[in-house]
């Protein structure tokens, strides 16, 4: 089978531990004000591509992918659940660390099974969660964050490490209120094994203005790299405080 494709990139450091070959999905069905990456939306753009021509990527750089591995980003990668999962399995076949990068936006317990085979393979999820309340969340991603809540309480129950990943926008969710209510709630999974709190920017503007899309948060100031290292004091205290 093929998957659809946005870009790959090489020798990555950002998207999970180690150097990396990261694989960014096409397709997402969130539209949050901030994305970065509104041309992986589409299910239909991109390339198709087989899990043999992404690993032969993987492959010409491989001595220094050891000690890292691959991650699946996006887009979001669980919309090609199927090809996700089969990228995984021959990536372990090969004895290759896996990392998904996602929103778990498009997680149900009616797919179990399905999420099953993909935790088989998967070594660590990168789990954005965007806004802890619910209502915020739908203002700014689209969507519930129930999924996704609900996808953290799976991983735990399996055990599956789990970096947490919230992104800090000024008069959004750079709140001390919502930061305490994420770190409280987080805090009672013992699967986190880290937590990566991003400051907003807008150098995504001139993407959207070349795809010809309004950008929605033209009036937002950016967060500074204080904002989101105070931010990440306010979640780490309310962790603690909830064990
Ligand atoms: S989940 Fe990621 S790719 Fe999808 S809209 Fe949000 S930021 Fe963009």
């Amino acid at each position: 089978m093929t998957g659809r494709i946005h870009s790959i990139e090489t020798f990555g450091t950002v998207d999970g531990p180690g150097i990396r070959l990261t694989v960014f999905f096409q397709g997402c069905p969130l539209r949050c004000l901030y994305c970065h990456n509104p041309d992986t939306w589409s299910l239909e753009g991109g390339t198709e591509m087989t899990v043999a021509e992404i690993l032969e990527e993987y492959e010409k750089g491989e001595p220094f992918y050891r000690g890292g591995g691959i991650t699946a980003t996006g887009g979001e990668p669980l919309m090609q659940m199927e090809f996700l999962t089969e990228l995984f399995t021959e990536s372990h076949r090969r004895g290759i660390h896996t990392c998904l990068d996602t929103s778990g936006i498009t997680f149900t317990r009616e797919k179990k099974n399905d999420f099953d085979a993909l935790a088989d393979v998967c070594d660590l999820v990168m789990l954005d969660i965007k806004h802890i309340d619910d209502a915020e969340h739908k203002k700014l991603t689209s969507a519930s964050n129930r999924n996704a809540l609900e996808y953290l309480a799976y991983l735990a129950e399996k055990d599956k490490p789990v970096w947490i990943r919230h992104v800090t926008v000024p008069g959004i969710t750079l709140d001390d209120e919502y930061l305490a209510r994420l770190g409280a709630y987080i805090g009672k999974y013992k699967n986190i094994k880290a937590l990566d709190v991003l400051p907003y920017h807008s150098m995504a503007k001139k993407k959207y203005e070349r795809m010809g899309i309004p950008y929605p948060l033209s009036d937002t100031p950016e967060a500074t790299r204080e904002d989101a290292v105070r931010a990440r004091e306010i979640i780490i205290k309310n962790m603690k405080l909830s064990r």
